[in-house]
């Protein structure tokens, strides 16, 4: 057996929380910044941020591509937030300039629960997650529309912004609106360390 290895991408926003958080699962981590970071990671972690920022520097680095390459190559992905953003094939309330990565079919609305709820926690049942699991939303987005071949896992259970989507996979891509890498809660990271466990071979 060999430790899976998963890079973060790390052009802006919140890594060195997902870095902590796979620190305390004890796996293996490297954040990528260019090209050859992005050569034998097993998964990848898009961490919260701002996902227009984060679009301009992929883009500038030359990464937007190889990075909807290794997604379309069935890498697993999971993204935070601003990750959710920068995953989902459509995005309303964003700059006409934002590039996405095409790995969720879905259309995701930024900074969706206004500013009255701008963060906020909430206690969410996940599909596939015994206990409820506490969430952090940060100037979160939401998803509005879900594709055929997306698995909605959660939902805010209620509040005025009650019903709405806030947690998503569709193969090997998951993403969340929320942070649970902010709430020491290592649930969700473990259960995409199991999609990435599933889909390595000699690990
Ligand atoms: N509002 C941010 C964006 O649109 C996302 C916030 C976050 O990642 N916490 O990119």
């Amino acid at each position: 057996m060999t430790e899976p290895r998963i890079g973060i991408l790390a052009v802006q926003g919140g890594v060195r929380e997902h870095e902590r958080t796979l620190d305390q699962l004890g796996v293996a981590h490297r954040q990528v910044r260019r090209l050859e970071h992005l050569k034998g990671i097993d998964g990848l972690i898009l961490p919260g941020g701002e996902s227009t920022t984060m679009s301009r520097l992929l883009e500038l680095g030359g990464l937007l591509e190889p990075l909807r390459e290794v997604i379309a190559g069935n890498l697993p992905v999971y993204g935070t937030c601003a990750g959710m953003i920068l995953l989902a094939n459509q995005v309303l309330d964003t700059r006409p300039d934002a590039h996405q990565l095409n790995g969720l079919d879905i259309t995701v609305r930024r900074n969706a629960f206004g500013r009255q709820v701008d963060s906020f926690e909430a206690e969410l049942d996940v599909t596939g997650i015994e206990e409820p699991v506490p969430a952090v939303f940060i100037r979160a987005p939401w998803v509005e529309r879900v594709g055929p071949d997306v698995q909605q896992l959660a939902t805010v259970p209620d509040g005025p912004a009650a019903g709405a989507v806030v947690a998503v996979q569709q193969g090997n891509v998951l993403a969340t609106s929320f942070h649970p890498e902010v709430t020491g809660d290592t649930r969700i990271h473990r259960y995409f360390l199991s999609l990435v466990a599933r889909n390595t071979p000699r690990l």
